[in-house]
């Protein structure tokens, strides 16, 4: 039986083994999926572990831009991005991907999002993989609000250097712009009130990365009530679950996101 996990700290909470335990039973593979609490100081015995161990590991909060420098190999736009999700054992050789990037990407070319103009609140690990997204189908101006004003500066000089425009903004209720896609990168929603009406910004679809199990975020309400399309946290979650198995057992069709989203949702995994 193969093993694979995914890494994190503190790891309090995660669905990705009712999600990657689902899809190995479905898919008849002898293998389980298992939560594992690393700190950052024993991140690097992990890795030597994981080299004889597992077929493969997700990576989570907090390491993974550290994880990229303890593997063999980094590639597509995690190389780009400085940042793993996804750690393929191939007889030994660790070799890192982002499917955070890869999911992001299909939900928003899935729901016909064609480059406008985009508002991410939020700049950290995952406003990056979505930044990337969007300049991979082709946005032209990116607008980016954080907390911390400095931080979201970083990431508009890492976005402008990809050639689409940037400007940082901090955190406001009023955007003073029209955009045609606004995202949430941070907790806001669960862990404190997310500050934008959509449908005052005009967007005319929504991507929520935070996800409440068995329930709504601020921002997937905000869009209901305003009947904006949305894509859900959870929705991501999934997607970039399955991509990684593609990455470890190789393609498949069933199930598909929807089918393990529906699951997840009803709690029937
Ligand atoms: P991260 O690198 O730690 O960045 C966190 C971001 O959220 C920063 O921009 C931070 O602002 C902001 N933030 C945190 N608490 C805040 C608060 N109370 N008020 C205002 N801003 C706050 O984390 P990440 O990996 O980018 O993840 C961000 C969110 O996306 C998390 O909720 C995570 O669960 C979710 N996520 C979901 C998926 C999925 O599959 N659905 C995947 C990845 C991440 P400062 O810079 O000012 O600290």
């Amino acid at each position: 039986m193969q093993v694979y996990a995914v890494v994190g700290y503190p790891l309090n909470y995660t669905l990705s083994p009712n999600i990657h335990n689902y899809v190995f039973k479905v898919l008849g593979v002898s293998a389980v999926y298992v939560p594992l609490r690393v700190s950052p100081s024993r991140l690097v015995h992990f890795v030597e572990f994981a080299r004889d161990s597992l077929g493969g590991f997700n990576v989570t909060i907090p390491h993974k831009v550290a994880i990229t420098g303890l593997i063999d190999g980094v590639v597509g736009p995690a190389r780009e991005l400085g940042s793993v999700n996804t750690v393929v054992n191939k007889d030994g050789e660790l070799v890192g991907y982002n499917t955070d990037y890869l999911a992001i990407k299909q939900a928003l070319g899935e729901r016909g999002y064609s480059g406008g103009d985009a508002l991410i609140v939020g700049a950290g690990g995952v406003a990056r993989a979505v930044a990337l997204a969007l300049r991979d189908l082709g946005c032209s101006r990116v607008y980016v609000m954080n907390r911390t004003v400095e931080r979201g500066r970083e990431l508009c000089s890492l976005i402008s250097s990809w050639g689409v425009d940037c400007i940082a903004l901090g955190l406001q209720q009023n955007v003073g712009v029209k955009i045609q896609l606004l995202i949430n990168a941070t907790p806001l929603g669960i862990d404190g009130e997310f500050p934008i009406n959509p449908r005052n910004a005009g967007a005319g679809l929504v991507l929520d990365l935070a996800y409440k199990p068995g329930g709504v975020t601020d921002l997937v309400k905000l869009a209901e009530e305003g009947s904006i399309p949305y894509i859900d946290g959870l929705e991501i979650l999934v997607r970039q679950a399955l991509e990684s198995d593609r990455i470890w057992l190789g393609s498949f069709e069933k199930p598909t996101w929807h089918e393990v989203f529906e699951r997840l949702r009803s709690g029937l995994i």
